[in-house]
């Protein structure tokens, strides 16, 4: 799916962005943005852009900064 496409789908479409940036990676300054996030249509697609782009701030597709680290690390353990 095209970012263009996924875009378009996106739940966080006309939303605040500063809900997806958080001043902290905590879990309760992240709960807004991840609660949108659980119900977007495209979140995996977010989040696989997201790990692309090597995305440093914010919430996207569900994850915080340290969680989408977390995922890059697991994934090249298993690679
Ligand atoms: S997963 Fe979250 S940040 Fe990504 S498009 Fe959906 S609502 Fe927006």
């Amino acid at each position: 799916m095209s970012a263009t496409t996924w875009r378009k789908r996106a739940a966080c479409r006309g939303l605040d962005a500063e809900i997806f940036y958080p001043g902290t990676d905590d879990e309760a300054d992240a709960a807004e943005a991840k609660a949108i996030c659980a119900v977007c249509p495209v979140r995996q697609a977010c989040l696989e852009h997201a790990l692309a782009s090597r995305e440093r701030e914010g919430v996207w597709g569900g994850t915080t900064e340290r969680e989408r680290r977390r995922i890059v690390r697991q994934r090249r353990k298993s690679a």
